[in-house]
């Protein structure tokens, strides 16, 4: 899963993408809600983090213009104080959910991972399933009959990516935005190495699952039986 943050409080901002980072979800962070905007428009993420009082334009006008331009990416609002009418407003223009400023660690992942399973039908309390493969979304493990291993970050989140995006094609462009981020200088040779990885973990678990090359247009997952 990849998160933005927009929050003008720089360390607040850095806290947050080390604690998420360490529970394998790939970050950005944007310190105004203008170039917040820029970057949640290219509807990449899977999550937005969004606090209310940002400079240049706050973060009811960030959500607003988000929903009028039908981006429908989960936001988890940021409220500085408990206050009732900033969640109200919040929730009425669109958020998903809200927190309050300071929060505790253990909440906010547990209300991350609850948006997480919300944007997909695939996914029962940790795991993603697609034919005989399982992927836990705790231990980041991809399992196979029993058997199974420890995938590394990209590998995560690219198979993540797969799981939750069922047998639809997913463009290398696709891959590199996601994965290697907006801005990334990431090469269709870097997500070629990636899937040659991720094939040998399938052949090593003895999956019926392989991941097809659409040429010229990506990759998908496919059970092998259709
Ligand atoms: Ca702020």
């Amino acid at each position: 899963m990849r998160i933005l943050i927009i929050e003008d409080e720089v360390a607040l901002a850095d806290a947050l993408q080390n604690i998420l980072q360490k529970n394998k979800y790939l970050t950005d962070a944007c310190h105004d809600g203008v170039s917040g905007l820029d970057c949640a428009m290219s509807g990449i993420y899977d999550l937005i983090i969004l606090d209310i009082m940002l400079p240049k334009m706050n973060g009811f006008d960030v959500l607003r213009t988000l929903r009028i331009n039908k981006i429908a990416t989960p936001v988890l609002m940021l409220t500085a104080r408990d206050e009732i009418a900033d969640k109200v407003t919040g929730l009425d223009i669109g958020a998903d959910d809200y927190m309050t400023k300071p929060f505790n660690t253990d909440e906010l992942l547990a209300r991350i991972r609850s948006l997480g399973r919300r944007s997909s039908n695939a996914v029962c309390e940790n795991n993603l399933y697609f034919s005989d493969i399982t992927l836990n979304l705790s231990t980041y493990e991809l399992s196979c009959n029993g058997n199974s291993l420890k995938l590394g970050l990209k590998e995560f989140c690219i198979m993540e990516l797969f799981f939750r995006s069922g047998s639809a094609v997913i463009s290398k462009e696709q891959l590199i935005e996601k994965i290697w981020g907006y801005d990334s200088d990431a090469e269709y040779n870097n997500v070629e190495v990636y899937i040659s990885f991720l094939r040998k973990k399938l052949m090593h678990l003895n999956s019926e699952v392989t991941i097809k090359t659409i040429r010229g247009v990506g990759y998908c997952l496919s059970s092998g039986k259709c």
